[in-house]
């Protein structure tokens, strides 16, 4: 979050607003949740779990789309795909 979202005051890092008094903490837990979500997506891929990874993905943008987790999600949904064609070579 760059701004505050009521009234576009740039976000100081504080749970309230600086201008406005606005509560900015449940965005600020949000956007945590986001990225230990892309965090996750990003071990869960290194360990090899392509589902798992999706998911946690699928989860942060969800939330908020941000460009790495579009990205990441890109990759992913190609993994996916070459995953499930690998497995339906094997069962030729
Ligand atoms: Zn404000």
């Amino acid at each position: 979050m760059k701004r505050c979202p009521v009234c576009r005051a740039r976000f100081s890092g504080k749970p309230v607003c600086r201008r406005c008094k606005s509560d900015l903490f449940s965005l600020i837990q949000l956007e945590e949740q986001v990225k230990k979500s892309l965090h996750r997506a990003v071990y869960a891929l290194a360990a090899g779990n392509i589902d798992t990874a999706c998911n946690f993905c699928g989860y942060a943008e969800s939330i908020k789309k941000t460009s790495f987790g579009k990205a990441l999600s890109g990759f992913l949904a190609s993994r996916q795909d070459a995953h499930r064609a690998a497995k339906i070579v094997k069962l030729q």
